[in-house]
């Protein structure tokens, strides 16, 4: 089987050919993904009409791309698929009409695909984990802890009450007037500051929903540069580091509360997955891994060019639906929200039939 996947709910323009072979492991036959951080970087965030905009400028290129550097031709996919949503709803519309207008001249059937779902799958492109699992997604928009039990069956265990994890690096970084995208820079930074230099606090840790909460850790690194600007260059670091670390105490304080709901809604999870742009962070990444280590369970990160947004995820969460049988009509519709929770896989009788 082989599946076309478009992506365009964010700042990212992608399109993507995966495919399974005779014993149902997947291959990424190509993966082109343009990043239009640079369009966005002057304003310090991702601005709707101008991510659109740029959508629209290159998502037949990277259509053509992506069948190109696959080496197959419109006649060879199985289906199309496109993120349907939740994202920027201007681009969301952009990569859908794509995908549906593709379908209607081919012929071929389309799948409408949930951003999030297309995430929460991704550990099963690249490596092979089994339902159940339980997923850590971390990003720019998103911070969610996700009990992931079949296609289109997921629970979601907590969230954010406030800002997302990636949003509190950008709005930290931004604070510090180090350049955006700024996770990576914090990261930088904090690698040669002192940790313990700030005592900063770690919202909701101890609680046992499995929830965050960011904007109060953001203020309080805001409130301390304040109290000893103007800022050094080993203030920055230092103020990096100890944002970075209570960043990483509360990513395992809250992981580890996601274990203990998690039993409460599946059997045993087979593995701890990670994905998102934040789970890009060596020193988070180390951190889960030692709470993996511990828990007794298998950690996962899909390499980073697979944790942020990109075209495979969309083709290989649209393959694993059409392989049940699970298509949409061209009347599904784009979505500014759509929760994990409420995604849903309607296996067809037939194919339900045939699967026995
Ligand atoms: P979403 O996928 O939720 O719609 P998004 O497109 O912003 O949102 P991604 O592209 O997955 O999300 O990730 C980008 C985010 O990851 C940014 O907030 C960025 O600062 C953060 N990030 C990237 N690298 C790192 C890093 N090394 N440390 C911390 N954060 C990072
Ligand atoms: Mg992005
Ligand atoms: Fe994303």
């Amino acid at each position: 089987m082989r599946v076309l996947g478009i992506e365009s709910t964010c700042d990212e323009t992608a399109a993507a050919v995966v495919e399974t072979d005779e014993n149902g492991r997947p291959h990424i036959l190509s993966n082109a993904v343009l990043s239009q951080i640079a369009q966005h970087a002057a304003y310090g965030g991702v601005v709707p009409e101008i991510a659109a905009r740029a959508h629209v400028e290159v998502i037949d290129h990277l259509v053509a791309r992506a069948l190109d550097e696959a080496g197959v031709t419109f006649d060879e996919l199985d289906a199309v698929a496109a993120a349907a949503g939740p994202g920027l709803i201007g681009g969301v519309i952009v990569g859908l009409t794509t995908a549906k207008a593709l379908a209607l001249v081919t012929g071929k059937p389309f799948i409408a695909i949930n951003h999030l779902e297309a995430h929460a799958l991704t550990p099963r492109l690249t490596d092979s984990v089994n339902f159940p699992y339980l997923l850590l997604l971390v990003s720019g928009g998103h911070t969610q802890l996700v009990a992931v039990r079949g296609v289109g069956d997921y629970v979601r265990l907590g969230t954010t009450i406030d800002d997302a994890i990636g949003e509190a690096f950008d709005k930290t970084a931004k604070m510090l007037g180090l350049p955006y995208p700024g996770g990576p820079e914090v990261e930088k930074q904090a690698l040669r500051g002192n940790p313990e230099r700030f005592a900063l606090p770690r919202p909701l840790n101890g609680r046992a929903a499995p929830d965050f909460s960011l904007s109060g850790l953001k203020t309080a690194v805001r409130v301390e540069g304040e109290r000893v600007s103007p800022l050094s260059a080993t203030d920055i670091a230092d103020l990096c580091a100890s944002f970075q670390a209570a960043v990483v105490d509360v990513i395992v304080d809250r992981t580890r509360a996601g274990l203990r709901a998690f039993r409460e809604v599946a059997a045993r999870p087979n593995a701890l997955v990670v994905a998102g742009g934040v789970a890009a962070n060596g020193a988070i990444r180390a951190a889960l891994h030692q709470l993996a280590t511990e828990s007794g369970l298998k950690l996962v990160t899909p390499p980073p060019a697979l944790c942020t947004d990109n075209g495979a995820m969309i083709a290989w969460a649209g393959l694993e639906r059409l392989r049940l049988g699970v298509t949409d009509d061209l009347s599904a519709p784009a979505r500014a929200r759509w929760p994990l929770d409420s995604v849903k896989a309607e296996v067809p009788a037939e194919a339900a039939e045939a699967e026995t």
